[in-house]
Order: C-alpha cells, then structure tokens, then sequence
C-alpha cells in the first residue's frame, strides 16, 4: 500500500488544501464504509483512504511526505534532520523527483509563487468524532452531551503567544514573511532557493516573552463539551456539521467544524435499511393454512396484520408507515415483514391424530418417518378395520 499516491487515494491534486482534502476524506470514507459498503474490496479502499488522509491532513508529515514520499512518514527512509527543508543523508527518499521539484518549484521559480503570510488569520483544523447510539435512538431522536478534547484559544494571551502586556514583534530576519532565500551551489550551477525562516521557524513573528499558560503556543488543549441533538431518523455513516467546534485558528482566525458521524447499534429485533425496516415473523402451518389476525413488533410498538389464508413462507407484508422517521419529517418508510412457517418439531397424539385425518382428508398417502409415530399409526388403521 505505502507505494501508492496519497493524492490519488483520495482524488485531489498536490496543492489541495487541507480542506479539500477533508471533504474528500469524508466522501470516501463514507462510500467505502465497512458498514455501508459490502462490496469486496471496499474495506481494503477504506483502510488506504484513512491511510493517506492521516498523513495529507497532518501539516508536518505531508510536507515530509512531499519531499520523500511515503518513506518519510513511514519512518522506514531515516532521512536526517526533522525539517523538511533541512539536510537529508540521501538515503530513503521516495523519489527523486520531488528533489527536483523542490529545487525548480521554489528555487527557480522563487519569489513568483505567492506564499501566504504567515501571520494573517488561519481558520482551525475541522475535526472528526463518531458517536455511536442506540437502534432506537436512531428512530426516536435523543438529545445527548459528546466530549472531546480541542484545541482552544489561550485565554491568558488571547491567542498572541506573548506574555501579557507583551507583544510578538515582527521577525527581523524574515521581515515577517517566514521565509529567507538562500544561494546555494549546485550541479546546476548557482541555485537561489527559499527556505523555512530558521530564526522565527516560519511564524513571521517572534516571542520575546513567551506566555506562561500556552509556551507561546497561543492555543491550549481543552475539554470541550457540547449538546447534540440526534435527529430522529439519523442513519449509519450519516454526518452532522457543527459549526465552530473543531480546533482553534491561529493568529485570530475563527475555529474549525466539527463533524460528527453517526455509527448505529445493530437491534436484535430489527433491520434496517434506510426508512425501511425488515422484520420476520413465525406462525404456525395452521394459522398459514387458515388465516389469522396476528400482532406484529414494529419500532413504534406492535400492529396488527391479517395473514390471509393460504400464505405461503416467506410472503412479504408491507406495514404502511411502521418504518423510520424521514430525517426531514413529513412521515415514515414502512416496515416490510416475512412470515416464517413454522413446523413443529413433535406433536402429541391429538395433533398426530388430526394430522393422520388431515391425510386421508386430503386422499393423500403419506409414509410417516419415525418409529412410535408408524407404530401407533399402524395400530390405529388395523383397529379400525
Ligand atoms: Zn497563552
Ligand atoms: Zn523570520
């Protein structure tokens, strides 16, 4: 798997940004959710999916991973040196067209390709949780609390990184862009290329006095707690974006989303699929033969249903409106139910002797298995003569 492309996985070219990269992950991870998808093959493309996206959405480990491929993130290269930017021993690089990529993307055509400045406002990382709930739940709706840990702006600084009554000034070296150029010799001749700021680290600003509370950080890891309301008809894999509850931005950009995926229990009593919810039902040949008028469990209580006389194992009833809530109102799907003909297994000697006139009733013949069943029945034919 590791030799594959992570962008390809996911559909999206190398300059994506994170949040195209987000929004693909979601697609797929839904389209090839073991639960939703049963097709071979699926969970294997669900496995890789999740793979790239853990690599494409960390901003370290891409950058690694754009630079020397999957050996980077993987560990397995050992390439020196923890910047990206920084020296490799030449070993383990994914591929030597990144190298060059590198050097002809942001060395020659330096200065032209415009980089964000590193002190305007960035919004948080969106962030992923999935809530399992109870079948039921998923047809009734529920309100409930989730719990996660975010990152959250820095009350003590408000987000600045500087202790207070302090400020971060703007770096001297970089004059606030984050980067410096370098002129550096090469096979190529004299190459100028840009470079991460190694006096600010690419922030565009330094912290003389750091804050206490985040380290100069400006965001801090928290608990944060909000209500969430289950809509009655949420399905499996089905998501919900709340807004402004994924991680904190930085420079005093606004917070990511939230989203919430919905993961729901199996019932013993029901399958569902969509609004529609299946069940099976047992009754017995006589009350297929003869008819009758049974109660049957739906998600809402019971409903009576007339079995017709004469039905035949595994005959459909649709139950008009016993399925799921529609997610925006305005009804339910309905409940589709299998009638299961039970046999009974042994019969006392009124059933048998019913049964044994049922037979001759019928101007059938039949040759009885098991032996105390042919005795008595033998026994009874010879009496009667
Ligand atoms: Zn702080
Ligand atoms: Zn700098």
């Amino acid at each position: 798997m590791a030799q594959e492309d992570y962008y390809k996985i996911l559909g999206v070219d190398r300059n994506a940004s994170d949040q195209d990269i987000s929004k693909a992950y979601r697609k797929l991870a839904k389209k090839y959710h073991p639960d939703l998808n049963h097709e071979p093959g699926a969970e294997q493309k669900y496995k890789d999916v999740n793979e790239a996206y853990e690599v494409l959405h960390d901003k370290q480990k891409r950058a690694q991973y754009d630079q020397f491929g999957s050996a980077g993130v993987n560990g397995q290269g050992g390439f020196g040196g923890q910047s990206a930017y920084g020296g490799f021993n030449g070993q383990g690089f994914g591929d030597f067209s990144d190298i060059f990529g590198d050097i002809f993307g942001s060395g020659f055509g330096g200065g032209q390709r415009r980089r964000a400045n590193p002190t305007d406002p960035v919004r948080g990382q969106d962030l992923d949780y999935t809530l399992t709930i109870d079948f039921m739940d998923a047809i009734t709706g529920k309100k409930t609390q989730v719990s996660y840990t975010r990152s959250t702006t820095c009350e003590t600084c408000h987000g600045t990184g500087a202790e207070k009554g302090t400020h971060p000034i703007t770096c001297d070296k970089c004059h606030g862009s984050g980067y410096m150029t370098i002129t550096q010799q090469s096979a190529f001749g004299v190459i100028q290329r840009q470079t991460v700021c190694d006096k600010c680290h690419g922030k565009g600003a330094i912290i003389e006095h750091p804050c206490q509370t985040c380290h100069g950080e400006g965001v801090v890891d928290a608990k944060n707690t909000i209500e969430v309301d289950i809509p009655a008809g949420i399905d499996n894999g089905q998501q919900l974006r709340y807004q402004g509850q994924g991680e904190a931005g930085r420079n005093g950009g606004p917070y990511g989303d939230l989203y919430i995926s919905y993961r729901i229990k199996p019932s013993k009593d029901f399958e569902r699929r969509g609004t529609t919810i299946y069940t099976t039902v047992p009754i017995s040949f006589a009350q297929a033969t003869l008819g009758d008028e049974i109660e049957v469990k739906t998600v809402h209580g019971t409903s009576k249903l007339k079995v017709p006389a004469g039905t035949q194992p595994n005959k459909k009833f649709t139950l008009k409106g016993e399925g799921v809530p529609y997610l925006r109102g305005g009804g339910n799907g309905d409940q589709i139910t299998t009638i299961e003909v039970r046999i009974p297994k042994s019969v006392n000697e009124r059933q048998r002797q019913a049964l044994v006139d049922f037979v001759s009733a019928s101007g059938e013949s039949i040759t009885p298995q098991g032996k105390g069943f042919f005795e008595r029945l033998k026994e009874k034919l010879s009496g009667e003569e």
